[in-house]
């Protein structure tokens, strides 16, 4: 299949990578260069245009870093320029309120589009292992459904349009409180002079069991290996899940839904970013 892949960064530079190994052919456009160069080399068309990179193709791809510029590359380059008929896939994390809004543009223009978020970091961009939640019609899941294998090891139909984007904030505001509980609680364990490892032992074995804990253990030397194990750097970064939570808290304030754990989770992140923006969210345990 014919694909033009919008937004080569992080993220977008492997899973265009991944569609190539796959078979299909993909029209690339960044505004970096160094993006283009890299998407050359990984075998992309490049081009200096989003217009012109949508000409003739079957699929749109983008991953974006946010609503506004999603927005703005669907209605002024994308949407009218494509060819009718193709379909849309918009990866990135964005408010739910504009990715029902860009879907409803192009449904009204003849496209089918999904909004298809991700889980997985920069590892499962490039290792072709992302999982994608997707909101859309069972029309579009359907025609979405092929190009999202090839860059991933799990697709979930979650609903209809802004399914996808409910889902993952829904998801990392449930991370973000089990990861200060977790942390919280380890360290409150090791003041009260048990060792942390005997914590995670029967913690992790006992209804204090979650994946924060298990998978994911934010103290160095102590359960699972985990960016704690390498000063917190790489993993999910700190300034990532702000944003995803600065998504959640204004979904939760559009439908009036409460969320005191999840507001204090943004706050603690909040602050947390300020000084460490680029550190593993688990790094969150450095600051009890
Ligand atoms: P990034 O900043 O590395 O990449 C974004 C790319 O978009 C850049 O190359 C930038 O030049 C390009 N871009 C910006 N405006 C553009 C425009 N108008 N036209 C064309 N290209 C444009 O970001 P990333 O880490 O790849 O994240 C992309 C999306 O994936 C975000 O929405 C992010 O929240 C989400 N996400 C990231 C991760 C992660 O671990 N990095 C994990 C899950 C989801």
């Amino acid at each position: 299949m014919k694909i033009a892949f919008i937004g080569l960064g992080n993220m977008g530079g492997g899973m265009a990578a991944n569609l190539v190994k796959a078979g299909h052919e993909v029209n690339a456009f960044d505004l970096s260069e160094e993006a283009l160069e890299a998407a050359k080399h990984n075998g992309c068309a490049t081009f200096t245009d989003a217009a012109e990179a949508v000409q003739g193709v079957e699929g749109v791809v983008t991953m974006l870093p946010n609503g506004a510029i999603v927005k703005s590359v669907y209605e002024g380059s994308v949407i009218g320029k494509a060819p009718a008929g193709a379909v849309l896939l918009d990866c990135s994390t964005i408010d739910v309120a504009t990715a029902k809004d860009v879907i409803a543009t192009a449904e009204a223009a003849g496209y089918d589009m999904v909004d298809a978020p991700v889980s997985g970091g920069i590892a499962a961009a490039n290792g072709g292992t992302l999982t994608f939640m997707v909101g859309g019609t069972e029309k579009a899941f359907g025609r979405a459904e092929d190009v999202l294998q090839a860059m991933g090891k799990a697709v979930i139909h979650a609903g209809d349009a802004g399914a996808g984007q409910t889902a993952k904030i829904c998801n990392n505001m449930l991370l973000a409180i089990s990861m200060i509980g977790t942390a919280e609680a380890m360290k409150m364990a090791e003041k009260l002079g048990l060792d942390p490892q005997k914590f995670y032992e029967i913690s992790s074995q006992s209804s204090g069991y979650c994946w924060s804990l298990n998978a994911y253990t934010p103290l160095p030397g102590v359960g699972v290996e985990s960016p704690a194990d390498n000063d917190y750097k790489g993993g999910f970064a700190t300034a990532l899940m702000l944003k995803d939570l600065r998504l959640a808290m204004d979904a939760a304030q559009d439908v009036d839904a409460t969320t005191v754990l999840g507001a204090k989770a943004a706050e603690i992140y909040e602050k947390l970013a300020e000084e460490h923006g680029a550190l593993d969210f688990s790094s969150v345990i450095k600051t009890l």
